[in-house]
C-alpha cells in the first residue's frame, strides 16, 4: 500500500496498467518535473483513468499539466467477443463503449481537474490540430499496427529534448503480446531516444 493517497487510488481505479508500472510512471514523471517544471505532458489511451492518476500525481507536484486522450469507445481488444470486453461499460443508448464518465469521475475523486485536461477524440485528429511540444508522452493507445504507428509519427516530434517517451505493452517476446508497441518502441531507439527503465511491459525513453 502506497503512502500517498493519491497513488493509493490510483491502484484501485479499473484497468489494465500493473501497480508497479503505474508507480513507474509517476517516478519518471516526477523526475521529469524536476528537470523542466511547468510542462505539458500527454497520455494517448486513458481507458477509464487510472494510468491518468498514476501520471497526473507527478504532473500536480511540477505543475505540470496533463492532457488526456482517448475516443473513449475503447480499442479493438476491449470490443464484444474480445479479451478484454467489459459489458458494464456499454452505453445502452447506442450500445458502444464509453469510458469517459468513468474517468471523469476517476479524475473528479482524484482531485486532478486542475491538472488534467480531457481530449476526446480520434488522435490523428487531435495531432493534426494541436501542436504544442511535450515534456512527457505516454503512449498506451490501440494495439493495431495503423493507430500505433500513426501515434508514434504523430507524436513523439513533439517531444523537446530532454524529455520523456513512454511506451506502453512492449513485449518483445511475440508470445507475450502484440507486435506493434514493441516495434515504435525499436523505431524510437533507432531514432535516437535513449532507452532509461523498463518495468514490465513499460519502456522508458528519453530524448538526447
Ligand atoms: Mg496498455
Amino acid at each position: 500500500m502506497s503512502r500517498d493517497p493519491l497513488l493509493a487510488l490510483a491502484a484501485t481505479v479499473r484497468g489494465f496498467l500493473p501497480v508497479d508500472e503505474g508507480r513507474a510512471l509517476t517516478a519518471h514523471g516526477r523526475r521529469r518535473g524536476r528537470e523542466h517544471p511547468g510542462g505539458t505532458w500527454l497520455e494517448i489511451g486513458a481507458w477509464c483513468g487510472r494510468s491518468t492518476v498514476f501520471l497526473g500525481a507527478a504532473a500536480r507536484a511540477s505543475g505540470s499539466v496533463l492532457f488526456s486522450l482517448d475516443h473513449h469507445h475503447g480499442s479493438e481488444e476491449q470490443q464484444a467477443g474480445w479479451e478484454h470486453y467489459e459489458p458494464d461499460l456499454v452505453d445502452p443508448s447506442d450500445g458502444r463503449i464509453n469510458t469517459l464518465p468513468t474517468w471523469q469521475r476517476t479524475v473528479a475523486r482524484a482531485g486532478l481537474e486542475d491538472v488534467v485536461v480531457g481530449l476526446v477524440g480520434p488522435s490523428a485528429l487531435v495531432a493534426a490540430h494541436l501542436h504544442e511540444p511535450l515534456d512527457l508522452l505516454f503512449i498506451d493507445g490501440g494495439h493495431a499496427a495503423d493507430v500505433a504507428w500513426a501515434d508514434y509519427r504523430n507524436w513523439t516530434p513533439r517531444i523537446v529534448p530532454g524529455g520523456r517517451l513512454l511506451i506502453h505493452d512492449v513485449f518483445p517476446d511475440p508470445a507475450d503480446g502484440g507486435r506493434p508497441p514493441y516495434e515504435i518502441y525499436r523505431a524510437a531507439l533507432a531514432d535516437g531516444f535513449t532507452e532509461v527503465d523498463a518495468v514490465g511491459s513499460l519502456r522508458v525513453l528519453r530524448r538526447s
